[in-house]
């Protein structure tokens, strides 16, 4: 009779405790991906030893793989940041910001061209906890200057602003910040931590929507927050962890094989981006084209300044004679770009927005001087330039110009 011990152990069980060890010194270009909830030791002992916090080992899914935290140095080292975070979406990646660095009684200021999720963010639920929010001119100094008092605490930066894409002066934005010990974060999503350096111009915290250009793939949604100061990264790293921002193993090995290319997609974008401007700027259907790079949108010579490149994400702005439903008529005309949100993917991209709406909103600064965008100019098409053949865009916006807006095809 065999005794329970010598029993050979059912396939139910063999499967989760199978003895067989593939043999190390297997060297892939890409890492394996991880995936973890569970993470395990060899003794209790070392579960009760190992520390999460300074990332030299595994304790748990949430805490970091060995993936997450390669895609985390990475990122890390592109910016020059010392640390990173990951977020399971860029606006997360805001949400972490402001909770872990703003308390009750606490105001923040943002700019009014700023992303609008984190706007709301702010504006609903930050307010309901008791942290106000003021809203500064990003292109006027003097009105932020004017808007920081004795409780703000933090200061958003964006460049470009969303969708108007007006570059501020950076510089003297973080001067009155620094000025008053105020702390400053930078929603970094164009530059792609590749255009622009923003802890050379003294920014405390960089934010990224690595769903953009970081992916490459218009397929994974994440986000990151970098930071140099390690007292920052403390307090961001404890509202992390309490918040469970956790990142799903398959996506971050997504992440890293986007990230291997996208210097050269971004320069391509950029590229292609500028192609397309330029001949946008040339059409008599065109009012304005706001893209930094290009000489006469709105804070051109700050882009000149501070930054090595520009993404492929501007806007255009049609003359005033087409009303909105013939801007959505055009848009609707374009063939080979889809109509949908986000950005920084391989295939081009169209969504008219109504600033008007947004900016009164947002309640713009009174007395406010620089008006980047002319107020009658407020319907406006975000264009994302993929990675297609530049002149196979501008043939496709030409026709779709001549389709929507030309006086007898035109919708009445
Ligand atoms: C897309 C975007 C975000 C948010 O990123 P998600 O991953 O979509 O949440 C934040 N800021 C800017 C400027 C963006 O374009």
């Amino acid at each position: 009779m065999t005794s329970q011990e010598d029993r050979p152990p059912g396939a139910a069980t063999l499967l989760q405790h199978h003895p067989y060890r593939a043999p190390e010194g297997f060297a892939g270009l890409q890492l394996p991906v991880y995936r973890a909830s569970t993470v395990l030791f060899d003794n209790v002992r070392q579960m009760r030893e190992r520390r999460w916090r300074d990332k030299s080992g595994y304790t748990y899914g949430l805490h970091g793989t060995p993936a997450s935290f390669a895609l985390e140095r990475r990122l890390a080292d592109i910016e020059g940041a010392r640390h990173a975070l990951l977020c399971p979406s860029g606006l997360s990646a805001i949400a972490l910001v402001d909770l872990a660095l703003l308390r009750q009684g606490d105001e923040v200021l943002l700019p009014c061209n700023a992303y609008a999720p984190g706007r709301e963010l702010a504006q609903e639920t930050l307010a309901a906890w008791g942290i106000s929010t003021r809203i500064y001119d990003p292109l006027d100094p003097a009105s932020l200057r004017e808007r920081i008092g004795a409780n703000t605490r933090l200061l958003w930066l964006e460049a470009p602003g969303s969708v108007s894409m007006e570059m501020p002066d950076l510089r003297a934005l973080v001067a009155l910040a620094r000025e008053a010990g105020v702390l400053t974060a930078i929603d970094n999503t164009w530059s792609a931590g590749l255009a622009l350096r923003p802890f050379e111009l003294g920014i405390d915290v960089s934010m990224q929507a690595l769903t953009k250009y970081q992916s490459g793939g218009a397929d994974v949604l994440m986000g990151a927050v970098l930071v140099r100061d390690d007292a920052l990264h403390d307090a961001l790293l404890d509202a992390h962890m309490r918040l469970g921002l956790g990142v799903g193993g398959d996506d971050v090995g997504l992440l890293l094989r986007g990230l291997a290319s996208m210097p050269l997609r971004y320069a391509a974008h950029d590229a292609s981006a500028r192609r397309v401007a330029e001949w946008l700027l040339r059409r008599p259907e065109v009012e304005r084209v706001l893209h930094p790079a290009l000489p006469g949108s709105p804070g051109h010579a700050y882009w000149l300044r501070d930054f090595r490149g520009a993404a492929g994400l501007f806007s255009v702005v049609l003359r005033p004679e087409f009303e909105p439903a013939r801007v959505d008529a055009f848009v609707d005309a374009l063939r080979l770009f889809g109509i949908g949100y986000s950005w920084g993917g391989p295939m081009s991209l169209a969504v008219p927005y109504d600033l008007r709406h947004a900016r009164a909103a947002v309640s713009p600064p009174v007395g406010s001087q620089a008006q980047a965008v002319p107020a009658e100019a407020h319907y406006l098409v975000r264009l994302n330039i993929g990675l297609e053949r530049p002149e196979d865009l501008i043939a496709d916006l030409e026709q779709a110009l001549r389709a929507a807006l030309s006086p007898r095809t035109g919708v009445a």
